[in-house]
């Protein structure tokens, strides 16, 4: 049976939509209602998940009409099928029809048992009586929808796949657009509400980007063409007021768009002159800043071309060279996380890459140029194929190569790096940072970064994201000529600056940036708390430590106990193995730091990445898959008996457990229990206390454990899903390895799908499952963690407010559904582009 969905801002209105269409066929149609949102103080909007969840009330293979009424509702509408799988979606339909009329007339012809192209076309066609009633003339040629139906978009397609207009009565024209700053947001929405004043359906694509026909009546579509000034646009119209809607079209293009340019550049800025104005660039990291301007030039290493006779000797210098900058790198590296650390890890490849060694070694060796000379025409030739790319993402990469090539110039010429210095709290402007400079900035005195190059996707305005410091990149170059102490103030959400902002501004926008460290302290001061979902749910939040003053950090940070202490850290710097007593002494003041809070200590893990010679490790040629963990302490009982004893003797009066890993087989855990046993009854024959109820549990992290997790889980009393392992594992791809390392994300369905398993397992034996690996810590993954199942997340202690604060925005619910959704997709990138969509359209919501 065809169902049918009413999508509205109003419980209300929709239930009352419901109530009239059912009246009309006596209840036989499958009709749901999404409406609403759950805010008691502001309850008009519309939600993607309830929409997925009506959608799936009434799904059947015969189709699901969707009737929305205006605004975000589409907008929920058309996320909601992001939810479904490829095979549902297909039989979606987002129907335009007006949604009193339209429910009623598509209820009508359900009930009569029509198809769903007839029941749509009954839909579209519910206007056409009340019109003629009213003597007026309708439009019901919308024959192309029906053709077109607008209900299914790729997940990982930034494009539109709408069709072209192939229709006979399709007109056509082809634009120059030449304001300054082409369709960007507000062009854009007059050229939208524009469109839609005209019945015919309308689409416009960018000749010059030769991209495809977009709607012209969604802003988000048309945004995406990037019409810059000077593009050509072709605008195809079909529908009795076609001629009428290109006209009007038109008409708008050569008015620019009713901007007046001059508004937007302003005057000539003599240095100590007060200015008054607003620039607009592109938002890149969001936040408020209000400083005086710092203008910050970097100075490119200027060379000399010079003829040398000593090659061998300027292709050492060069290596030297070469090698210092992996140094810094490598520093700047390891005090980054995630995709931070990757842009770095992206700058290391960049120098070992042969593409760009080669032409430098033929210009040392064959020309005999030196070496600055040679790698600096061969950087700016690289720099120069990127910048000329159409691409803006890969056009940004430019600055990349020339960051890269700079530091090793700098390090050739004995330059050393320099680092933005600040005497006063600044906004700092730049025709553009590296992500070398951006990475170095000091906190505490850049409040802004304000560039005119750069993109939202520039390496930079990903650093300034992690730094939390608000960016607006792309700004007028009139921003370069402000003096520095010249009061500046950026919205890093809008993309907007105001040059000598006036009281009224300063005070709009301070009060824009209390409420967002107002959230940040609100998490932070909420972090105490524990985490529940929206619905009730609540997670264990613990910590990932390796030291006593870890285990203090954690608890100032809202640990509710210690998911993980690795502890490796016991046995590294030294040349013999710690004793008993000494193992003893820190584990029990771990314990007494976190009181009467949890304490999972996990057996020593050594081997694979951590090798030790004097335990007598020594090198594998394949160490991940060697002699590591569990295998390594069950070859060497002393080892792990005495371990055993302190971890034991150390959980009489505290909440210790102890976990093992490594596990790959059942075997294993059996065997390091039998050992625990012994170590146990050695105890009780010497009196010695421990506690008798201590819980055992293993670590999940090798493909085999989540094959037999079932088995495993009868062995235990929990598991605790070590994803950092996990991933590599699953994936095949060293976690050491950098040029692997895209492959071992651990949002890959492939780990999903396996933590989900292991969960399972556990529940299904009634035994509680954590997960321990970095993706705890990971924001993108907290729904979809959340929505597997798992009862307990530990991370790292700084990031424990964040995740409170985002577990308790969430619904389980709907993050069960966001989880299940992930499980269908094919790539991480897929599972990351979901969530972020989410993210964002609640961010918009709200
Ligand atoms: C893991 O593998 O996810 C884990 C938490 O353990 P480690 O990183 O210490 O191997
Ligand atoms: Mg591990």
């Amino acid at each position: 049976m065809i169902g049918i969905v009413i999508v509205s801002h109003s419980k209300q209105l929709a239930a009352g939509v419901r109530e009239l269409a059912a009246q009309m066929v006596s209840g036989d149609v499958a009709i749901a209602v999404a409406a609403g949102i759950d805010d008691p103080d502001n309850p008009l909007g519309t939600d993607a998940m309830q929409v997925y969840q009506a959608i799936e009330s009434v799904y059947s293979d015969d189709g699901v009409i969707v009737l929305m009424d205006l605004g975000s509702a589409l907008l929920s509408a058309e996320m909601a099928l992001e939810f479904l799988s490829e095979t549902q979606r297909e039989k979606i339909y987002l129907c335009e029809a007006p949604l009193v009329e339209g429910a009623i007339a598509a209820t009508i012809a359900a009930a009569s048992g029509n198809s769903i192209e007839q029941v749509i076309a009954e839909a579209r066609g519910a206007l056409t009586a009340k019109a003629e009633q009213l003597g007026i003339d309708v439009i019901t040629d919308r024959s192309l929808s029906l053709l077109n139906p607008r209900h299914v978009r790729d997940f990982d397609s930034s494009k539109s796949n709408n069709q072209p207009l192939t229709d006979s009565h399709t007109a056509q024209i082809q634009l120059t657009v030449s304001n300054r700053l082409g369709l960007h947001a507000r062009p854009a929405a007059r050229f939208v509400t524009t469109a839609a004043k005209f019945h015919a359906q309308i689409q416009v694509r960018n000749v010059t980007r030769n991209t495809d026909f977009v709607r012209a009546d969604s802003i988000n579509q048309v945004a995406t063409l990037g019409v810059r000034q000077g593009h050509e646009i072709a605008i195809a119209a079909t529908g009795i007021d076609a001629e009428a809607a290109l006209a009007a079209l038109q008409e708008l293009v050569a008015n620019n768009f009713g901007e007046n340019d001059s508004d937007l550049i302003p005057p000539v800025i003599a240095a100590s002159e007060t200015v008054e104005g607003e620039l607009l660039g592109i938002p890149a990291s969001s936040g408020v800043a209000i400083a005086p301007v710092f203008q910050y030039r970097l100075t490119s290493v200027q060379v000399e071309e010079y003829i040398v006779e000593d090659t061998a000797s300027e292709w050492q210098r060069l290596q030297t060279a070469i090698q210092t900058a992996t140094q810094d790198l490598q520093s700047l590296q390891a005090n980054q996380l995630g995709d931070e650390a990757e842009i770095f890890t992206a700058h290391l490849l960049v120098l070992q890459d042969p593409a760009l060694l080669e032409p430098v070694r033929q210009r040392i060796f064959s020309h005999h140029q030196n070496a600055e000379f040679a790698w600096k025409s061969t950087i700016d030739e690289l720099a120069h194929n990127f910048d000329t790319l159409e691409d803006a993402y890969l056009q940004e990469r430019a600055n990349d190569i020339t960051d890269v090539g700079q530091r090793v110039l700098r390090s050739l010429c004995g330059i050393t790096t320099p680092i933005i210095e600040l005497t006063q709290p600044s906004i700092v402007v730049a025709t553009d940072l590296t992500p070398s400079d951006t990475a170095q900035l000091d906190t505490t005195k850049v409040l802004g970064i304000c560039t005119t190059r750069g993109s939202a996707t520039s390496h930079t305005a990903i650093l300034a994201r992690s730094l939390g410091i608000p960016a607006v990149v792309g700004v007028p170059a009139a921003i370069l000529h402000l003096a520095n102490g010249t009061l500046l103030a950026i919205d890093g959400a809008s993309g907007r600056v105001w040059l000598e902002p006036d009281t009224d501004t300063i005070t709009t926008l301070q009060a824009k940036r209390e409420a967002k460290l107002q959230a940040q302290h609100h998490a932070q001061a909420t972090a105490h708390q524990p985490a529940i979902t929206r619905d009730g749910k609540r997670i264990t939040i613990a910590a990932n430590i390796g030291s006593v003053a870890d285990a203090k950090i954690a608890i100032k940070n809202g640990a509710e106990g210690v998911g993980l202490l690795r502890t490796e850290f016991l046995y590294l710097n030294r040349t013999t193995a710690p004793t008993e007593e000494e193992q003893f002494a820190v584990y029990q003041a771990i314990a007494e730091v976190l009181d009467r809070r949890a304490l999972i200590v996990r057996t020593l893990d050594i081997g694979g990445d951590k090798p030790l010679q004097y335990l007598g490790l020594h090198a594998e040629s394949n160490p991940f898959l060697g002699k590591r963990g569990i295998r390594f302490c069950l070859e060497n009982q002393d080892i792990f008996k005495t371990q055993l004893r302190a971890i034991l003797r150390a959980s009489y009066g505290h909440q210790i457990k102890i976990m093992f890993p490594m596990i790959a087989t059942v075997q294993e855990v059996q065997a390091a229990k039998a050992l625990l046993v012994q170590v146990q009854t050695q105890l009780r024959q010497a009196n010695i206390p421990f506690d008798e109820t201590m819980q055992v549990g293993i670590m999940v992290e090798i493909p085999s454990a989540v094959a037999i997790a079932d088995q495993l889980a009868t062995e235990v009393n929990f598991f605790s899903i070590g994803t950092n392992d996990l991933s590599q594992y699953i994936m095949a791809a060293d976690r050491t390895n950098s040029q692997v390392a895209m492959l071992a994300d651990a949002l890959h369905p492939a780990v999903l799908r396996s933590i989900s398993q292991t969960v399972q397992a556990a529940h299904s034996s009634g035994i509680w499952v954590g997960l321990c690996g970095e993706l705890a810590a990971d924001p993108v993954a907290i729904p979809i963690l959340v929505g597997l199942g798992l009862d307990e997340l530990s991370l790292n202690p700084q990031a424990i407010p964040m995740v409170k604060h985002a577990i308790s925005e969430l619904n389980a619910v709907e993050a069960e559904a966001i989880a299940q959704r992930a499980l269908t997709l094919n790539s991480a990138q897929g599972v990351r582009a979901l969530v972020s969509a989410l993210i964002n359209h609640q961010a918009e919501l709200h």
